[in-house]
């Protein structure tokens, strides 16, 4: 038999291997082998078995590595399709399916030595005094770790053995697992009795559970079959699947749900019945969650439901913070079938749960779940992907869905589940929005606090309940607002806000690469205000100015500047969850599902810097930061109330937050996203050329896009160039070409970056252009091009 194998450099082709007698029955489809290629050894995956070869002279396979075959059938064809819809090679498509202390050479159970004690036979020997020592130690224990004993009797591994060679002991070894969680005591939690919105959503669910395995063809199906007319090709991110279904194989309707239910109405306990669910039906079950919102609480609350009971099963979990040894053990616990729920970040997704019942991405609208190096595949979207190759049912939660999942309702794709009241019936917030264009500034600089947030703050200080200040310091001073008016310089072609470059003193749009002058005075005709432009600001000015508002309150600050190790996030929570700390100031990092009862003020800062981003999702992300933000306050029995304070009170960003009216935001939203062709209306690719030279990235840049038209014949093209139209080709003809463009970091490592933004309805169309484009291109020696498929970060 020949095994095909593809290796770990990126040639984009396979190669096929010998396998030796030694190995005969031992090498299939997903094995990780070492191969020699030219005077080397290297690593790969084997991809398919063949009778015979094309190749000549073939090479034999010089080992095996972790025993069993490692990547399974279904996630051996997901990588395939990651490397064709994410436009990479497949070998870097095929890396990122194992973990890398899965994949080495030298990955394997950590094994521990132990010493016995055997029957003495024949006469005793006589020892000299050292080994006698040590032989006491073992007369008396009858078994012991040999580094025990090593520790005990002072010795070494050596004077051991040689107690081995007189056949007095024996030496074993067994395999010890590393369980990151095995000094953590968790008590068995039972289900609870759901209330009636949380029955109907677990009803559905379960049932689409109970269906799985019915083909297509045998049941009704509510929306049209893949075929290359607008609908099909409209399919949004999650389902290039939807629009290829023959190519992928899939032959069932996609089970995808979307459980949209505000923080607190009791998500996760769906999530787990539904578990308990797969388990019923002999499969396992994959939850994603954020990377930070890996916590030891949250893994506990699975741990506790599944470790004891009839159903009762190992839960694995894979993050980061794991050592490699312990993500090794974890890995294959779930390989091996003992560990049936797997738990992790992004990655996880590629778990070997076999089979697998159900998928969940715990907050789907998070953009951690895209990956950021190639490939560059979005978790929630592969998980969609997977749960139609698996026919598994996939769950994507969230309190403030993304527009494409969303989307995905709207056109029957995926199906809305609804829970809108938290469980405890607590009332949501209240949300006051504080324009901040009346507050009288002192000193230099945007004010800071409004005289509302002020009095608010001095309340709680008095009434001994904690505040939380939220700080958004992304995009701050990168865009040039007014103080006074709250006008923001935007782009006249791209509605999205200008980048203010300090040194030139031009606004540049990123998107298209219109630039300007920077204005004396506001362009607004009614406000014209000198003073436009922006001083910095961010956490530490924040602490600053509220230490001397407050000198007696406690105040810790929250960032990635302060919290330079897990345990200090850790540390700080703990004190303020004691309530050590009076005022929380914080990023990003505090507006994830922290719960804390005793938190009934939520302050935002500048809850509108995030909108003038230039990132068409500007406006999404402030929406979803506010609503999360505002979900902080208030948990308790006592009330909570948010201030946000905002230089465009009147955006609809901050005012359907305000109403915490996710359907309206929609609604206008994908108004303007509908008029741009911006996602999910059109789907999106982001090129970015990198280099040194400035010059030559330029060139390369307009090359590559000269590439794209050529092959899209009859686009739109954001600037001049629009190369002519061709009757015969399969254009992509609803391609718009922006730019090529400055990025907004214009320069970073040292690096010059322009990118290039397309938009299309037919991506699948695109990736393959792309793919063309990029196996011919040749750029000069320092010039590398970045294609990114549904990016999430314009930056
Ligand atoms: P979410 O994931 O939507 O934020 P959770 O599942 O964490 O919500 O639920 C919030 C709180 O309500 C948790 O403490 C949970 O134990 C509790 N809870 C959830 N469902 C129920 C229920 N049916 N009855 C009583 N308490 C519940
Ligand atoms: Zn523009």
């Amino acid at each position: 038999m020949i095994a095909r194998v593809s290796l770990e450099i990126a040639l984009r082709r396979e190669f096929d291997y010998v396998i030796p007698p030694e190995l005969a029955g031992q090498v299939d489809v997903g094995s990780r082998v070492q191969v020699p290629f030219g005077p080397r050894r290297i690593l790969g995956v084997v991809t398919a078995m063949a009778e015979e070869s094309g190749q000549a002279n073939l090479k034999a396979i010089v080992k095996i590595i972790g025993g069993q075959t490692l990547v399974t059938p279904k996630v051996l064809q997901l990588a395939r399709w990651i490397g064709n819809y994410y436009c990479c090679a497949p070998e870097t498509a095929l890396k990122s399916v194992l973990p890398e202390a899965v994949r080495g050479e030298d990955a394997g159970w950590r094994e521990r030595l132990s010493v016995r004690r055997l029957p003495v036979t024949g006469d005793f020997p006589k020892l000299p005094k050292r080994q006698q020592a040590v032989w006491k130690i073992i007369e008396e224990r009858g078994e012991i770790r040999l580094a025990e004993l090593i520790e005990l009797a002072g010795t070494t591994a050596a004077t051991v053995r040689k107690l081995e060679d007189c056949s007095l002991i024996e030496i074993t070894s067994e395999v010890s697992e590393r369980d990151p969680y095995a000094r953590e005591q968790i008590l068995p939690s039972q289900p609870l009795v759901l209330n009636p919105s949380q029955a109907a959503a677990l009803a559905q669910i379960t049932r689409a559970m109970g269906e799985t395995g019915v083909p297509r063809d045998r049941r009704e199906t509510r929306w049209p079959d893949p075929s290359p007319g607008t609908s099909a090709l409209a399919a949004p991110p999650a389902n290039p699947a939807g629009s290829q279904g023959p190519r992928t194989g899939s032959r069932f309707d996609p089970k995808t749900f979307l459980l949209f239910g505000v923080t607190g109405s009791g998500k996760t306990e769906i999530y787990l019945q539904a578990i308990a669910q797969a388990l019923e039906q002999g499969k396992g079950a994959i939850v994603l969650v954020p990377e930070i919102a890996l916590t030891p609480q949250t893994v506990e609350r699975f741990k506790a439901r599944f470790s004891s009971g009839k159903l009762q099963t190992l839960v694995a979990v894979l993050h980061s913070h794991l050592s490699a040894g312990e993500r090794h053990d974890e890995w294959h616990k779930i390989r091996q079938g003992r560990a049936r729920i797997v738990i992790g970040a992004r990655s996880a997704i590629f778990a070997p749960v076999e089979p697998l019942g159900l998928i969940v991405v715990d907050e789907e609208h998070e953009h951690t779940y895209k990956q950021e190096e190639a490939p560059r595949y979005n978790a929630r979207d592969v998980a969609v992907m997977r749960g139609q190759l698996e026919n598994a049912v996939v769950v994507l939660g969230s309190a403030t869905p993304s527009m494409e999942s969303y989307y995905n309702c709207r056109r029957g794709k995926f199906t809305l589940l609804e829970m809108p009241q938290r469980v405890d019936d607590q009332k949501m917030p209240l949300v006051r929005v504080v324009d901040m264009r009346q507050t009288r500034r002192d000193g230099k600089g945007p004010p800071i606090f409004s005289p509302q947030l002020k009095e608010a703050i001095t309340q709680r200080l008095e009434r001994k309940e904690q505040t939380i200040l939220f700080l958004n310091r992304r995009g701050y001073s990168s865009s040039l607002l007014c103080e006074k008016c709250g006008h923001v310089c935007g782009c006249p072609n791209c509605s999205v806000a200008l980048t203010y470059h300090r040194p030139e003193q031009v606004l540049r749009c990123h998107v298209c690469g219109h630039h300007e002058r920077v204005p004396p005075a506001c362009p607004n005709e009614k406000c014209k205000n000198p003073g436009i432009r922006y001083s910095g600001l961010g956490t530490q000015k924040v602490e600053e100015v509220l230490g001397k508002l407050f000198p007696a309150a406690r105040i810790r600050r929250m960032d990635a500047d302060v919290m330079k190790r897990k345990d200090d996030y850790r540390r700080v929570l703990g004190e303020f969850r004691a309530g050590r700390i009076d005022i929380l100031i914080g990023t990003q990092m505090i507006a994830k599902g922290l719960h804390f009862p005793n938190v009934t003020l939520v302050g935002i800062i500048f809850a509108d810097m995030a909108l003038h981003l230039p990132d068409f999702r500007a406006g999404e992300r402030t929406f979803q930061l506010l609503t999360q933000v505002s979900g902080r306050a208030g948990r308790g029995d006592v009330e909570g109330e948010v201030f946000v304070q905002a230089f465009t009170p009147f955006h609809p960003a901050i005012q359907y937050a305000r109403r915490h009216d996710f359907v309206g935001f929609y609604e206008q939203e994908m108004e303007f996203r509908e008029q741009l062709k911006y996602p999910p209306a059109g789907r999106a690719a982001l090129l970015t050329l990198k280099g040194r030279n400035e010059d030559k990235v330029k060139f390369s840049a307009e090359h590559v896009k000269r590439l794209v038209a050529a092959g899209a014949p009859g686009t739109k093209s954001g600037s001049a160039t629009t190369a002519a139209g061709s009757e015969t080709s399969r254009a992509i003809a609803d391609l718009i070409i922006a730019g090529p463009a400055p990025a907004p970091l214009l320069r970073a490592e040292n690096q010059y970056r322009y990118q290039i933004l397309l938009r299309t309805r037919a991506m699948s169309r695109l990736s393959q252009l792309l793919a063309q484009i990029t196996t011919g291109l040749t750029l000069p020696d320092d010039v590398t091009l970045a294609v990114d498929i549904d990016p999430v970060d314009l930056g």
